[in-house]
């Protein structure tokens, strides 16, 4: 469902996503009107009725999959759909889970910045509507590399707004993005990182390799030598160093596909699964899956710097 469009922010220097698109709140009668189509289109297909044949095919797919794997799950799109009026927002939750009762999980994207600055009160109405999970773009918990890529917030901003969503009672996935402080501050972003993350202790800790695309900041500055992009070994020693300074009871996750080092049979180095690794029970398998990751050698690995179409 998409009850907003597009960022609000727009402006890291690492995204290209939204470029030039501008952002929108939509009305919440609209929304509505989107989780009406939907369940008209369930009844429809129910029914075997010839109307179906007039439902758009990219929208009768959807429903059609979606009905198919049981009608639980359900992702607000796009990145920072929270920012909307809390009662707005409210509104539409309650709604869709009046429609459909099935539904046991409501995801979201947010930015820390938006929820820092909601109170808990918001969270918590949001919360009891049936919001229950939330995504957040911590990237990284260095403040020289937040503004670097202006990332728009503070690592402080990030620890607040990671903790109030936990308070509130959010199911909570940070998104970190490995190599964004590239070469030369890898340590910074590494150990400020595991720090921003000891202290909010989410459930999840997402990993999102950086790679740099074209029409973005930082792939200006990639191509002027101004910033410089990490060997894949190179990204391994700065995993390794936040996996050693994590102190934290959360699942750490390689589920993208730019998580491509390899073991020594060829096989992915970590595994690609939404739940990932426990840490701390499997710290240690970690490090040394790291370590056998440095025994192989880097043309083996996926190479950010030479995929001729990088993609988030
Ligand atoms: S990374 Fe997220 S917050 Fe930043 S511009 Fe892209 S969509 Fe917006």
């Amino acid at each position: 469902m998409r009850p907003t469009r597009n960022c609000p922010w727009n402006k890291c220097a690492f995204c290209s996503l939204y470029k030039g698109e501008k952002f929108q709140i939509r009305k919440v009668e609209e929304i509505k009107g989107d989780i009406d189509a939907v369940k008209r289109i369930e009844e429809l297909i129910k029914e075997g009725s010839d109307e179906v044949n007039k439902v758009p095919r990219r929208c009768l797919t959807m429903v059609f999959a979606w009905v198919r794997s049981g009608k639980r799950t359900v992702f607000l799109q796009d990145s920072n759909t929270p920012i909307m009026r809390t009662s707005q927002l409210v509104e539409v939750i309650e709604y869709l889970r009046e429609t459909f009762p099935a539904i046991e999980r409501v995801t979201s994207y947010a930015r820390s910045k938006t929820i820092a600055r909601k109170s808990l009160e918001d969270l918590s109405e949001l919360k009891e509507a049936g919001l229950g999970r939330l995504h957040l773009g911590l990237e990284s918990g260095d403040d020289d590399i937040l503004k670097m890529v202006n990332k728009g917030v503070t690592a402080e901003e990030h620890i607040e707004a990671g903790q109030k969503a936990l308070e509130a009672g959010f199911e909570l996935s940070e998104y970190v993005m490995p190599d964004l402080g590239g070469r030369e501050l890898f340590e910074e972003h590494a150990l400020n990182t595991a720090n921003v993350l000891n202290k909010i202790n989410p459930d999840y800790i997402r990993m999102r390799p950086l790679s740099v695309r074209k029409g973005t900041k930082l792939y200006e500055k990639w191509e002027k030598k101004d910033f410089q992009l990490s060997s894949p070994h190179e990204r391994l020693r700065e995993i390794k160093i936040m996996i050693k300074n994590l102190e934290v009871s959360a699942k750490l996750c390689f589920d993208h596909r730019l998580n491509g080092w390899r073991d020594k049979s060829g096989n992915r180095l970590f595994k690609v699964d939404y739940e990932g690794y426990e840490l701390p029970e499997e710290k240690d398998l970690l490090l040394s899956l790291v370590e056998e990751g440095l025994r192989v050698d880097e043309s083996h690995h996926l190479d950010v710097r030479k995929l001729k179409t990088p993609s988030l």
